[in-house]
């Protein structure tokens, strides 16, 4: 037997000294399973689709979907389905998410308003896109565990708010580009005043019938386009 006659003497005094020497270098991130099912994701889900946007598939393929999802359902964060965060309120379907990235076309100079943070998934992807990202959700909870999960991860660039986002975050507007994830039966008004000129806002409108609108701000006025029949919670009003 070598090795306890090797230990003996000096040798364990080395071995600590290397063991803490490591534990002071930087550690390697931490190796994450999930990425092929990210990478499938993108190409059986969502370029499959027709989304073709680079930056936009990049972030996909970037942020870690399942940690923002319930940890019981985090097999299940890679599917092709919108799924349930809690508090009655669901984290979007994947494709969508990527389609109304790929429709707001926000550019790395861009400030973005979003509302409905739901988990924050959407606004972790939009911080790939945009240089800040001002988010706000009406359920307290969500608003917090969202923020929680956005520090844990390291999205500076993210300031989540809790309150009715119906009247928007006037100190930061005016925005380049607004997205709203709950879907409200008319445009709020306030969302289209703090909307820069020639600035761009995706936005689901509708009860039992939703489409999903392209909201443009132009010098020759206001100009709603119709994209895709969509089915998101309703746009609530209340605390603010
Ligand atoms: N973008 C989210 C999913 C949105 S679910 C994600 O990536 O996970 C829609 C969210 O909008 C819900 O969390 C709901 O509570 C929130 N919401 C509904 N009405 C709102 C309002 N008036 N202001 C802010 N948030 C609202």
């Amino acid at each position: 037997m070598v090795a306890p006659v090797a230990l003996r003497g000096t040798r364990p005094v080395l071995l600590v000294s290397c063991c803490v020497a490591l534990m002071l270098l930087p550690q390697p991130r931490a190796v994450d399973s999930f990425a092929p099912l990210r990478a499938a994701m993108v190409t059986d889900q969502i370029q499959r689709r027709g989304v073709a946007d680079p930056r936009v598939l990049d972030a996909m393929r970037t942020v870690p979907r399942h940690r923002f999802v319930p940890a019981t359902l985090q097999h299940l964060a890679y599917t092709d389905r919108p799924l349930p965060i809690g508090l009655d309120q669901t984290i979007s379907q994947p494709f969508i998410v990527a389609y109304m990235s790929e429709a707001l076309g926000a550019e790395r100079t861009h400030n973005v308003l979003e509302i409905g943070t739901g988990s924050g998934y959407q606004a972790a992807v939009l911080a790939h896109l945009a240089r800040v990202v001002y988010t706000i959700e009406i359920v307290p909870e969500l608003a917090r565990r969202a923020a929680a999960t956005l520090k844990d991860l390291g999205f500076t660039s993210v300031h989540v708010r809790e309150g009715d986002g119906y009247a928007g975050w006037p100190e930061q507007a005016p925005f380049d580009r607004i997205m709203v994830t709950a879907a409200p039966e008319r445009i709020p008004q306030p969302l289209i005043d703090q909307l820069r000129a020639g600035g761009r806002m995706v936005i689901p409108v509708g009860s039992a019938e939703q489409w999903l609108t392209v909201v443009e701000k132009t010098a020759a006025g206001v100009i709603e386009r119709r994209t895709i029949p969509v089915r998101f919670v309703p746009f609530r009003r209340g605390r603010g």
